[in-house]
This record gives structure tokens, sequence and C-alpha cells, in this order.
């Protein structure tokens, strides 16, 4: 399957994009991810996008299509993927339409997670992320079991540096600006899906997954 996971940061896309990857297997291909390995590897494309990150802005179009661009040709894609983060801007969008058009390879689905504004300042700046596996905690809603230990691996848990309280509100600015008219574009082509993002991870996923059976069953 090819599918698209859109909503606001915050809502869950990372924890859920693990999970539909994994049933479905078709790789998760995060932009954040790929985007961060750049930074902490401090190759050109890392060094370039640092600073639009740390203040929570949006790195430039041409960037991130010319790196979709080459992920999407490595053979763990031939079958499928599921693009969290990504697209971000209607150009974005329309550069992957374009892409996938050239390979005979249309979307799916692209899954809206809803969440209540309110509820994400609070689950973004409790977020940790192992920095040796990459599994997120929260400390609040999914704790380690031992302070900044990691359950699966020991190693260290910590913030992102675009998960504090001031770059939390600009990213949802962001969003709101250059990333929510993405959702018009996509259910004007009859691809947008909403998911109910409230309940607790497990619940969020069982509804993604009833969503995707149902997409199959029909194709
Ligand atoms: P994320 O992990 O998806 O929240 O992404 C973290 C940061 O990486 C964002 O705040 C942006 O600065 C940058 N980024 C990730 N994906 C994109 C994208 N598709 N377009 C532009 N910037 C992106």
């Amino acid at each position: 399957m090819r599918l698209i996971l859109l909503g606001p940061p915050g809502a869950g896309k990372g924890t859920q994009a693990v999970r539909i990857a994994e049933r479905h297997h078709i790789p998760h291909i995060s932009t954040g991810d790929i985007l961060r390995a750049n930074v902490r590897e401090g190759t050109e494309l890392g060094t370039e996008a640092k600073g639009y990150m740390d203040a929570g802005d949006l790195v430039p179009d041409d960037l991130i299509i010319a790196m979709v661009g080459e992920r999407i040709t490595l053979p763990d894609a031939a079958e499928g993927f599921l693009f969290d983060g990504f697209p971000r801007t209607v150009p974005q969008a329309e550069a992957l339409g374009q892409l996938l058009a050239e390979r005979d390879e249309p979307l799916d689905a692209v899954l809206r997670l809803a969440v209540d504004e309110r509820e994400i300042v609070t689950r973004i700046t409790g977020r940790r992320t192992c920095s040796g596996c990459g599994r997120i905690f929260h400390v609040r809603y999914d704790p380690p079991t031992a302070d900044n230990v990691c359950d699966d691996c020991n190693g260290p848990l910590v913030q992102r540096d675009d998960d504090t309280e001031d770059v939390v509100l600009n990213r949802l600015a962001v969003y709101r600006r250059s990333t929510e008219p993405l959702e018009d574009f996509y259910w004007q082509r009859g691809l947008l899906r909403d998911v109910e993002a409230a309940g607790s991870p497990d619940e969020v996923a069982e509804h993604a997954f009833a969503i995707l059976d149902e997409l199959s069953a029909r194709s």
C-alpha cells in the first residue's frame, strides 16, 4: 500500500506510523527522521536543514523533494510505503503526485489524524525519544519503566531540540498555514480518510487498521 499520514505535530504520526508500517510490511518513511540523521552525520543537507528545524520552520521544498525522490527508488519501497511528515506543502504534494505518476504507482490513501489542539502542547513537550533505537515514550502517557532509559534497548531517552513549548507553537502555526491546505487537496482527490486520534495509541491504531482493511477489501 502507498500511504500518507497527515496531521499536526503531536497528533501521534510517528507512533502510529511504526504500527501501520509493521502490519502492512511497508517502510515507514519519516522525512523528519531522515533530516535528523543528516544533521547527526553532518552532511551538507543536514547543515542546511538544521536552522529551519531548530526554529520549527519548514525545510525548503526543493531539498525535501530531492530527498524523497531518492528514497522512494530504494528497493524496500517497491511494494509501497508510509510517509510520515511528508508532504507538508502543496508544492511537495504536487511533486509527489508527479513522481508517482511517472512510476504508475498511485497513492491508496491519506490518513488524517485528528486531535484537539489543546492536547498537542502537552503531548509534544512530554515526548522523549530513545537515542539508541528511536522508540518514542511520553513522561505522562507512556513512561519508561526506569526514568529516562529505554525499555527496549536501555538507551538514554532525549527530548528533541524542537519539542520545546515555543518551538511547538511555531510548528503548529506552520502546520495551519502550509500543511492544512493538503487536507482539502487530498479530499478533492478522494483519498482523505479520518482517523480519530484522541484515544490511546492502541485504540488509534485499531481505528487506522479498520480503515485500511476496508480499503484493501475494496481493491
Ligand atoms: P517531524 O519529525 O516530521 O516533526 O519534522 C521535524 C522538522 O523537520 C520539521 O519541523 C521541519 O523543520 C523538518 N521537516 C520534516 N519533514 C519536512 C517536510 N516534508 N518539509 C519541510 N520540512 C520538513
